[in-house]
């Protein structure tokens, strides 16, 4: 499906008012991929001139807050993922891509228990998060 129709349909699921910004903000996140807050300033800066770094921050976290969209933090950045179940990611050292892992991706189906005892105590595991980090194939090919 088009992943502009499937955001519209949530976003009006969440029972949040669909404003023209936030509207703006969820197609730009579905149009790049795990775009940090800049990249979507950029994308959007054209299209909204009014719209500050500021403003697109505060309406993607907005989003997060509602559970519409999901934060990775990756190099001390966050970036925004509309895909909300469970996936595992992989990261460009070089340009900084990140993109989902595919299924048959050797860390997919890793289970991990709720709870494990870590020297001797117990810790509640709520969720786990896999970055394969390297090297993605546009860069090895431009490599001398
Ligand atoms: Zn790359
Ligand atoms: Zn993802």
């Amino acid at each position: 499906m088009n992943p502009s129709v499937r955001s519209l349909d949530l976003l009006r699921s969440s029972g949040l008012r669909i404003t023209p910004q936030r509207l703006a903000v969820f197609e730009s996140i579905a149009g790049l991929d795990h775009p940090a807050v800049d990249e979507i300033y950029d994308h959007l800066r054209h299209s909204h001139p009014g719209m500050s770094v500021a403003t697109v921050y505060n309406t993607v976290e907005r989003l997060v807050q509602e559970g519409l969209v999901r934060v990775i933090m990756v190099e001390g950045k966050r970036r925004y993922d509309l895909r909300l179940d469970h996936h595992d990611h992989l990261l460009c050292q070089v340009c900084h891509r990140l993109e989902d892992c595919p299924d048959d991706c050797p860390s997919a189906g890793m289970t991990v228990p709720q709870e494990f005892l870590v020297k001797g105590q117990t810790w509640q595991i709520n969720q786990h998060t896999v970055i394969l980090e390297g090297v993605c194939p546009q860069c090895m090919n431009s490599q001398p």
